[in-house]
């Protein structure tokens, strides 16, 4: 028979449950505190931001939680998504390593985004809200919210980071093809943007600039709500069908992982690739090294520091205890625009000061070689995020050239290039440079620290 190179599941093999990992650590997150009184935030403080379902869920002890039928539907669209074996990539680098991708792009959007707007607007729909605010940095966020708003009758008010808004003008279409409005951030409309322009007037933004303008509007208004599309655990939750999936996918192929590697922006793709794995880990069913992949530009795990910070620029979050460059922090205009974030996600954080994970840096220019590599041998051009991945599946792949062993390799491929040619564009033209961080930059930056 011939080799296999792609594991799929039946519709009927969708998963029912999400999994949450909080109750099988070793101890619980830090919570998030209130920055005036620095106590834990209660539910009423998060209420004018987000449903009670996503605020139950933020803060649930349950180690599975339903996936509503209604969701489950919209799923169907694309899901269950197909695990692939690199075989051609494997013959490419000459390894001895078996590498699998569980492929993500797949999704009408081309990313793992949907995963968690589609349950996000649903719960909001439910609880009669009518419209949501959010912030998009690469634009895949708010496309996929934007999608996710129309399948639920919701209006959806995006601020893209202004960098963004420029250079992707097909993202801004594809939100407003979905019925989105879109504004580029910083913008007049909000008092976080006006004070941003006053200072900066050709300021370019950032995501925390954007999520400032998006929580804003919401908490001015009670049929508003504010959606965010990584970082927070309810967000981490709902990613958990990725792993969910490709754990009975590696059943199928009768393989078991031994390194796991995928990109952090806020942590959502990651941790919904490697929270299943991780429970199988803690329960002692397999042993799978665990690595985040995140920019040399933007270092949050690796460089940054463990503390209680804003997870947005003006300072109108509740303070969360992460690695962070700083709030104020703004990253190199790097082509991953979607890791381009300050922060990271408390709970990758909590789980990586526990020593569960690891976590590396990789500047672009090996990432986009990385990523021309694996779209001459696979096929699919990834976007410019999971080529920080790819890198790093590349990396291990060597070494077990190097040493002749045979490593079981697993990466979440969380979506595809097809908006964002124009880095490719740049890498192929030799127009792309690495911006590493330097000390008295950071230094700088964690000097703004609450
Ligand atoms: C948003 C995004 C990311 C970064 O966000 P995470 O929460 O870290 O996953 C990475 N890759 C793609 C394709 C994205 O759209």
């Amino acid at each position: 028979m011939a080799e296999q190179t792609k594991y799929v599941l039946d519709e009927a093999d969708l998963p029912t449950q999400w999994y949450n990992v909080i109750p099988d650590l070793p101890e619980p997150p830090p919570p998030p505190l209130h920055p005036g009184t620095r106590e834990p935030v209660g539910p009423e403080d998060l209420a004018p931001l987000f449903p009670q379902a996503l605020i139950d869920q933020e803060v649930t002890t349950d180690r599975y939680v339903d996936i509503p039928e209604e969701v489950r539907d919209v799923y169907r669209l694309w899901r269950p998504s197909p695990l692939f074996r690199a075989r051609r990539l494997e013959r490419a680098l000459g390894t001895p390593a078996r590498i699998y991708y569980k492929y993500e792009g797949v999704s009408p959007v081309g990313s793992h985004k949907p995963n968690t707007a589609v349950p996000q607007a649903f719960y909001n729909a439910q609880e009669g809200v009518t419209r949501l605010t959010t912030e998009t940095g690469a634009g895949q966020w708010g496309s996929a919210l934007a999608f996710a708003c129309a399948q639920y009758g919701l209006e959806c008010e995006v601020w893209q980071v202004r960098a963004s808004y420029d250079q992707k003008p097909y993202r801004k279409l594809m939100m407003e093809t979905y019925g989105a409005t879109v504004h580029p951030s910083p913008s007049e409309l909000t008092e976080s943007g006006r004070a941003i322009l006053k200072d900066h007037p050709d300021s370019t933004g950032s995501l925390g600039i954007a999520i400032s303008e998006a929580v804003e509007q919401a908490a001015q208004d009670p049929d508003t709500r504010y959606a965010l599309g990584s970082v927070l655990n309810h967000v981490l939750l709902h990613q958990t069908i990725i792993g969910e999936e490709a754990l009975k996918q590696f059943e199928l192929a009768g393989d078991t992982p031994d390194v796991l590697v995928g990109c952090t922006g806020g942590g959502s793709n990651f941790g919904g690739l490697a929270f299943p794995f991780l429970r199988e880990k803690l329960a002692g069913r397999m042993d799978p090294v665990i690595r985040a992949v995140e920019p040399a530009a933007c270092p949050s795990l690796t460089r940054g520091k463990y503390a209680y910070d804003f997870g947005d620029t003006a300072g109108l979050t509740p303070l969360l205890k992460m690695h962070t460059l700083g709030h104020e922090f703004i990253p190199d205009p790097i082509h991953a625009g979607g890791l381009r974030y300050h922060g990271m996600s408390p709970l990758i954080s909590h789980i990586y000061e526990l020593g569960l994970i690891e976590a590396i840096a990789i500047g672009q220019q090996e990432c986009f070689s990385a990523g021309v590599r694996f779209a001459r041998s696979e096929g699919i051009i990834p976007a410019p995020e999971p080529t920080h991945a790819l890198a790093a599946c590349i990396q291990e792949a060597l070494r077990c050239k190097e040493i002749g062993e045979e490593k079981v390799i697993l990466t979440a491929l969380c979506g595809h290039a097809h908006l964002d040619l124009p880095a490719y564009g740049a890498y192929l033209a030799g127009d792309m440079v690495d911006n590493e961080l330097s000390e008295a930059t950071l230094e700088a930056s964690l000097a703004t620290l609450p």
